[in-house]
């Protein structure tokens, strides 16, 4: 058997016909930079997250950076950060000339963990960012209720998260603000990069709005020290028209993730945890076994392909390396260690998660 981890492409050949249609409806517009297409895209996404703003950027690192720099982050400044997150969310803090502290995950969850949030505030920090780390929520009250005591911002990350639901209202602004990424990966993924933010701070919205285009309103008036990044208007066409099918293929996300939970049978391999009041869309389904890397290589033997998300932590990573030298983060060094992420999307055939259940079972139990 064969079974990649994801196809990108499968998305397109589905949709063809109505995706073309809206990559020409662009081509013949003559507007090439924001716009009609992008204005609209802007206005489904937040209708979708039940949020008053959205504003389309370049990419998701982007969104994170302009919402950091929206809420006032600058030099010297500290973000509570998750010690296990993609590297994207750190670099947005440093970006800004701002300090990212990590805070461990809870491992069942892989979410950060609230408890741990209110020993990492300095007088220094400005913004808790939580991350909802492979399409699940983090705990989002307790977050709200210390940021809100000490007179932090929330903005979360939820690259991962499009659809997703905490205590049944779906993510898009229990925060100050929202960051999103349309990385083609993603489950609203675009044909190349883009990203945006939703917010209900009419003046968060308003800042991102000037800094995503060269701190203008008004063509060569300039009021602040802005950057270049505006969603691009052909893949808000595209966006438009996949956001349609989101739910649909967040369900079959979820089939799959649940026929996972209720297959996969081994006392060592862990599955992932779902609280009572967390709806997740499966961005990735992640695993956790101690001979991971072993488990790894016989699936690829069998044809079946599975990545790592993320093998080194960011405070590991080459790019921070020094800078947190004397620091421990124990848990993401050891979800690092274990972590592995089956195939999952709402392309694949019953017959291929099926196959993984299979195989996976099968390995497992002639290991022991
Ligand atoms: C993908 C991702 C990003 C960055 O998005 P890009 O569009 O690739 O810049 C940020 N944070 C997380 C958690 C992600 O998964």
């Amino acid at each position: 058997m064969s079974v990649p981890f994801l196809d990108v492409g499968a998305a397109y050949r589905e949709l063809q016909a109505e995706i073309d249609q809206a990559v020409n409806r662009v081509l013949k517009s003559g507007t090439y930079i924001l716009g009609r297409e992008v204005e609209e895209f802007e206005s489904r996404f937040a209708a979708y997250c039940d949020t008053s703003h959205c504003v389309g950027v370049g990419n998701g690192l982007d969104a994170l950076h302009l919402a950091l720099r929206a809420m006032g982050v600058g030099p010297g400044d500290e973000v509570i950060v998750p010690s296990n997150t993609y590297i994207a969310t750190w670099l947005a803090v440093s970006q800004c000339g701002a300090v990212p502290v990590p805070v461990e995950p809870i491992e069942a969850t892989f979410n950060i963990d609230p408890d741990l949030i209110e020993d990492a505030i300095t007088p220094r920090c400005k913004v808790v960012l939580p991350v909802h780390i492979y399409g699940q929520p983090a705990n989002l009250d307790p977050i709200l209720d210390i940021a809100r005591r000490h007179g932090l911002r929330v903005l979360e990350d939820a690259a991962q998260a499009h659809g997703a639901r905490y205590k049944g209202k779906r993510i898009g602004a229990h925060g100050d603000a929202v960051a999103w990424s349309f990385y083609p990966g993603k489950n609203l993924g675009a044909i190349g990069d883009g990203g945006a933010i939703t917010t209900n701070d009419a003046d968060i919205a308003d800042k991102i709005r000037l800094l995503r285009n060269y701190g203008s309103r008004v063509k060569y008036q300039n009021e602040r020290l802005g950057f270049n990044s505006r969603l691009d208007p052909l893949q808000a066409a595209i966006l438009s028209v996949k956001l349609k099918y989101l739910d649909s293929w967040n369900s079959r996300r979820t089939a799959f993730a649940d026929k996972y939970q209720s297959c996969l049978d081994d006392n060592d391999l862990h599955l992932p945890f779902v609280p009572e009041w967390a709806e997740p869309v499966w961005h990735l389904f992640v695993v956790r076994y101690c001979q991971r890397d072993r488990l790894q290589r016989l699936l690829r033997e069998s044809g079946i392909c599975t990545l790592i998300h993320y093998p080194i932590p960011p405070h590991k990573s080459e790019a921070y390396k020094g800078d947190y030298a004397d620091a421990k983060f124990s848990v993401a060094d050891d979800l690092a260690e274990s972590v592995l992420s089956l195939p999952i999307g709402p392309h694949f055939e019953n017959s291929e998660i099926a196959g993984v259940i299979d195989n996976t079972n099968l390995l497992l139990s002639s290991n022991e």
